[in-house]
């Protein structure tokens, strides 16, 4: 890459535009996002009906809001939509009404641990309402009665992706995905989009054609992925390989997290290009947690799709919270975390030219053991846990990888346990084998097991 400092600057400044936009996993922020990509570099924007299946899943009402606030006693606006989109939780319902301190607590989210910062939280599939703000704020509120407005609107519309596609020599593809669906954070989710349209963009001016062909995804997280693969199950065995880009611009090491299987090309020429490139790094094994890799993994799926990021998210402190914001990102490690993407897309190329590709990714099935059952998937994709009162239904914090011994909240422990066994759950694994990986007792995950066979998500293989 000829001038890393002019690149980086360009890829920052796209941030800058973008940051401010109040984007969800539909609605008309995300649309303008899409508008904005189209004119770099060019994309095809679908919309997809509220109310349409997509595997488990069902396209959820399109949200958009105008604004909100919160009045105090006195009539001061305390709470303002439009100094922060933070400060709404996300896909809350439309309220305009005065109630008192004790029922607007109700209402409101905080992040004790990052007092100074604004969180960052959704309720996309159980209808609330709510305000964020910093937990400091929260403390002063005085008793008396508050006035709330949110001016939003929860309807039937659609749900809106972008897709970049490059005609390689061949029908085999690359592809990459990043997340359109996160308001003003900057590492997670705007990283990984900027990062995205460099990439279509150097896709675009290659002087000769590339042997593979190359899809990008521009998605609301897991439900556009989810989207995605139900609407194109036919382009499904097309995909060679892929990557998710997301936090790739903060200033700490790259973390690369291996595809579900853990020994494909992609895995190997990643590790490779990272132990030829001048970046620290380090490689972490497949976890059911994180970003769209879980759908793309998933086993009736199965594509070799791994994570490359810098500081993983959830690992970095301002991960969803008002601090990662535009100081939290800069130039030179988005730079620099594209040259590393681009040398992966050439050495892509450089095998495909160097060995004929084997088209089966699929495993051969071990036999099961009596004592150790081994599960298949029922669903294609992640099934929809809340629906069945299996999940959380509050977005926020994510799930961390590990910790399963010695955690003292059982139903953290549980909920781990239930994406472990699902993630794994591909005819191959049996549940000592999820044991070792996951360092979740036995017992739990046998009663888990068979919470998800009465769910009829999984069933064991005799
Ligand atoms: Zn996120």
């Amino acid at each position: 890459m000829e001038n890393t400092s002019k690149i980086g600057n360009e890829m920052y400044n796209l941030i800058e535009n973008l940051y401010p936009i109040c984007r969800s996993i539909t609605g008309n922020g995300t649309r303008e996002t899409l508008q904005i990509i189209s004119k770099i570099i060019p994309i095809q924007i679908h919309e997809v009906s509220s109310g349409t299946s997509v595997f488990d899943w069902t396209i959820p009402n399109e949200w958009n809001i105008k604004d909100a606030y919160i009045k105090s006693p006195t009539g001061e606006k305390i709470i303002d939509f439009k100094k922060s989109n933070l400060h709404i939780l996300y896909y809350s319902l439309p309220i305009n009404k005065k109630i008192t301190l004790n029922e607007l607590k109700e209402h409101i989210f905080t992040q004790p641990d990052r007092p100074k910062d604004i969180p960052y939280r959704t309720s996309y599939y159980s209808e609330k309402w709510g305000f964020c703000m910093s937990h400091e704020q929260f403390l002063k509120l005085e008793d008396g009665d508050y006035e709330v407005v949110i001016d939003s609107e929860l309807k039937s519309g659609s749900l809106s992706y972008g897709e970049y596609y490059f005609k390689g020599n061949s029908d085999e593809e690359i592809l990459l995905s990043c997340y359109i669906c996160h308001p003003s954070l900057c590492n997670d989710s705007l990283s990984g989009v900027v990062t995205a349209v460099e990439l279509a963009k150097f896709i675009e001016e290659l002087k000769q054609k590339t042997n593979y062909s190359y899809r990008i995804l521009f998605i609301p997280e897991t439900i556009g992925s989810i989207t995605w693969l139900s609407r194109n199950q036919e382009k499904i065995k097309n995909i060679k390989h892929g990557l998710v880009i997301t936090c790739t611009g903060d200033k700490g090491k790259i973390n690369y997290k291996k595809t579900r299987n853990g020994n494909s090309e992609i895995d190997k020429i990643v590790i490779d290009v990272l132990e030829n490139s001048n970046e620290d790094f380090s490689v972490l094994d497949y976890f059911p947690f994180g970003s769209d890799e879980r759908q793309y993994c998933y086993p009736g799926i199965n594509l070799n799709m791994g994570c490359l990021t810098r500081t993983v998210f959830g690992d970095f402190p301002e991960y969803h919270t008002s601090a990662d914001n535009l100081t939290y990102v800069s130039p030179l490690p988005l730079a620099n975390t594209l040259k590393i993407y681009i040398r992966i897309i050439e050495k892509l190329e450089e095998n495909y030219a160097k060995f004929q590709l084997n088209g089966s990714t699929t495993k051969k099935i071990k036999k099961s053991l009596s004592v150790d059952p081994v599960f298949v998937n029922l669903v294609k994709c992640e099934p929809q846990l809340g629906k069945r009162n299996l999940y959380h239904d509050l977005g926020g914090p994510k799930l961390k990888p590990f910790h399963g011994r010695g955690s003292k909240d059982t139903t953290k422990i549980k909920e781990k346990a239930m994406m472990w066994i699902l993630a794994y759950s591909d005819g191959t694994n049996s549940l000592k084998d999820i044991e070792v990986k996951s360092n979740i007792d036995f017992e739990t995950l046998i009663q888990i097991s068979n919470l998800l066979c009465d769910h009829k998500l999984i069933k064991e293989l005799k």
